[in-house]
């Protein structure tokens, strides 16, 4: 049986959805949600070769090694794929140290990755949904776009300004059909996660397990990190057409974290 049949009758059949970040981590657990549900995926994002074409080959999808940071290579990566119906801003990167210390080319580039390249999308995207009189576009923000953590100063202006930026398209587009929304997990392990584990030990004088379980599982009352696979299943709600009047929210899917 081809790997199309039956996929018409399903909730985002003939939609077509970028997802950037998605060769891994909660990108990637999005864009076989997506997936599941119909869509045609395109995938970015960077990683091993081999890695990235058994990921095309499951979903059927396209990829762009697109790098973020660079607005022109946005712009040719926008034509190349053409309109999409589904934007999820996803991409996105950490760097931990003391402000005193923080390499101001690590806040430039997390600031141009989480923030200024959701933008970029955006503002070539968003014709194409206008015209069609239907589009979502979903950013992932982060439980530190509503509260704060020492050391992690470009990441949070980050994601506190990625909500600013979404409420504000999502008035713009409000009588369009196209809705705009924040994600904010709290914390999902991720390569992102395990990445800052080495700094925040350095930054705190923490062993690694301390770094885990007395500060970052110490933040959510649920003891549990989140599972990719659970900001997938968000994503794929806010498609559906019963999710048309929720806009401009930001979701916080973060064990409790920030009901705190
Ligand atoms: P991840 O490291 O697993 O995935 C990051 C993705 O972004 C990868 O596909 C990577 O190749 C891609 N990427 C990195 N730099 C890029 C660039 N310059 N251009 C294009 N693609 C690039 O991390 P993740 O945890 O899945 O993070 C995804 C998003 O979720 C990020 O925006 C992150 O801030 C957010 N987030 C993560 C957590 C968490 O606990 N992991 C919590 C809240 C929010």
């Amino acid at each position: 049986m081809l790997k199309s049949e039956g996929r018409t009758e399903q909730l985002l059949a003939g939609k077509r959805a970028l997802i950037t970040g998605s060769t891994s981590g909660i990108g990637l657990a999005t864009a076989r949600a997506l997936y599941a549900e119909g869509a045609e995926v395109i995938l970015n994002g960077f990683g091993d070769p081999d890695e990235i074409a058994a990921l095309t080959k499951e979903m059927d999808a396209v990829h762009s090694s697109t790098n973020l940071l660079d607005p022109a290579a946005i712009e040719g990566m926008m034509g190349e794929i053409g309109p999409v119906d589904i934007l999820i801003n996803n991409a996105g990167m950490q760097y931990v140290s003391p402000v005193e210390d923080f390499p101001t080319d690590k806040w430039d580039a997390i600031l141009a990755l989480n923030l200024t390249a959701a933008f970029h999308t955006s503002r070539l995207a968003v014709p194409a949904m206008k015209e069609a009189g239907w589009g979502r576009i979903i950013n992932t923000a982060s439980a530190h776009s509503l509260t704060a953590s020492p050391f992690k100063s470009a990441y949070n202006a980050s994601k506190h300004g990625i909500v600013g930026f979404t409420k504000t398209i999502a008035l713009e587009l409000a009588q369009t059909g196209v809705t705009a929304n924040c994600i904010s997990p709290g914390y999902v392990w991720t390569s992102l996660i395990e990445g800052q584990i080495p700094d925040t030990m350095a930054a705190r004088g923490l062993s690694r397990e301390e770094v885990i379980n007395d500060v970052l599982l110490a933040k959510q009352p649920t003891k549990k990190f989140v599972q990719p696979e659970e900001i997938g299943a968000l994503a794929v709600f806010l498609c559906r057409e019963e999710a048309g009047n929720v806009t401009g929210a930001n979701w916080s899917i973060d064990g409790g974290w920030t009901a705190e």
